[in-house]
């Protein structure tokens, strides 16, 4: 399973994404970032899906809802689901530009693939590009219009 770290571009769109919907504390998102992966993606052939699996391996705190989350806007409907032990359902639904979609594909189909976030080595200069486009790219798809409050929690 590759590290979210990997994949900037939706890092940075889980990151706006938990930020929006308040879900994390800003030391939990940290920690996300670090440690979550991407454990498969949806191989439906509807353009309009972007959904996609991930793991965490953080004690996630469900008592106070129940880890179902939904984002809906002029830019398609995102509903995301926590479970107790660790996955995550990110369904991402009716939108065909999904900013993240080729680079989830792409990067999760890759032998080696770079970690963006963590790699040594890597030049800063074009690590801080990499991380910059990413969160122009991201901050694009969040000048949305919100059809309602995001944040529906039901038990
Ligand atoms: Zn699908």
């Amino acid at each position: 399973m590759r590290k979210l770290s990997s994949y900037p571009i939706l890092h940075h769109f889980l990151a706006r994404l938990y930020e929006d919907l308040n879900i994390f504390e800003v030391e939990d998102m940290l920690a996300f970032i670090v440690d979550d992966r991407v454990s498969s993606y949806c191989k439906c052939k509807d353009k309009g899906c972007a959904s996609f699996f991930m793991h965490s391996d953080r004690e996630l705190d469900l008592s106070k809802d129940d880890g179902v989350y939904i984002y809906d806007s002029d830019k398609g409907m995102i509903v995301l689901e926590f479970f107790e032990n660790g996955d995550i359902d990110v369904q991402a639904l009716e939108y065909e530009d999904y900013p993240f979609k080729e680079e989830l594909i792409s990067v999760y189909n890759q032998e080696e693939p770079l970690d963006y976030a963590l790699e040594n080595d890597a030049n800063e200069e074009l690590l801080q590009k990499i991380q910059d486009d990413a969160k122009k790219i991201v901050s694009k798809y969040f000048n949305v219009e919100q059809n309602e409050v995001p944040i529906i929690t039901v038990e």
